[in-house]
């Protein structure tokens, strides 16, 4: 079983979104874990504040240090020398690597900021990393840290079956998936490739890897340098650039 521990002060926003479809089945089921600790109840202030001016002046309010502390604590001893992720604009970009490194771990401790961001010495104190999923700025880790719960738990052994495999998706092997086509067979007069109808496998695996590089060549062209490619393949990624 994989475990999230998610410190917050909004967990209705992750178990929301966490509580549905393939996660909220793995959930039920007992694969994973999401655990959310809300970091008001480790308030000592009589109005359960959690947050205060920043030193210096500036706009906003900042995350004090001691909530967050203790409600790391509370679940510590549990979560068993974890990584402490901080989602933060600052962090390092969230990728699939990421997420396969990350779902080889037993439990996970994810805390999600708010307002202005957090006191940088709880920061110090119990963050192992600092993850960011894109550079632009949210309101609060939540969506970031649902987002990263996702991600990492489809790669959990269980959390998908046999149809919804993650093995030939895209960044998989460094590049984008094929396109994909269901019924019907026509759609606003546009035709399924006639080559996935034809039952012949070793042609249909060529035309979809083949796709994968044209799709990857056109779309995420920074990709295709770190994508293991035969010489074969290279020759064909070679004539898509010369046709151009
Ligand atoms: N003042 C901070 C700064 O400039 O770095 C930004 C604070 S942001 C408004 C509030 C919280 O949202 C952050 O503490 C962080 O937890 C979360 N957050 C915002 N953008 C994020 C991103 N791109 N990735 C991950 N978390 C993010």
């Amino acid at each position: 079983m994989k475990n999230f521990y998610v410190l917050t002060l909004f967990p209705e926003m992750i178990e929301g979104v966490l509580s549905h479809s393939i996660i909220g089945r793995a959930v039920k089921d007992g694969v994973i874990n999401v655990e959310c600790v809300n970091i008001r109840d480790f308030s000592t202030d009589k109005h359960r504040h959690v947050d205060d001016y920043p030193y210096g002046g500036g706009a906003g309010m900042v995350m004090q240090p001691q909530p967050i502390y203790d409600a790391y604590k509370s679940i510590e001893e549990r979560a068993k020398g974890s990584r402490v992720i901080y989602m933060s604009p600052q962090g390092k970009r969230f990728d699939q690597k990421t997420a396969e490194e990350l779902a080889g771990e037993e439990n996970l401790v994810i805390l999600c900021g708010h307002y202005e961001g957090v006191d940088e010495r709880v920061i110090e104190e119990i963050v192992t990393d600092e993850i960011s999923i894109g550079d632009f700025v949210l309101t609060g880790g939540e969506l970031a840290a649902a987002a990263i719960i996702d991600a990492v738990s489809r790669l959990v052994p269980g959390v998908l079956n046999k149809e919804e495999s993650h093995e030939i998706e895209s960044f998989s092997d460094g590049l984008l998936e094929y396109p994909q086509y269901t019924r019907p067979p026509v759609f606003m007069g546009r035709e399924v490739p006639e080559i996935l109808l034809s039952g012949h496998h070793a042609n249909i695996d060529k035309w979809r890897r083949e796709q994968s590089i044209i799709r990857t060549y056109r779309k995420r062209p920074d990709m295709l340098e770190g994508a293991v490619l035969s010489d074969k393949e290279r020759k064909f990624l070679e004539s898509l650039k010369e046709e151009k």
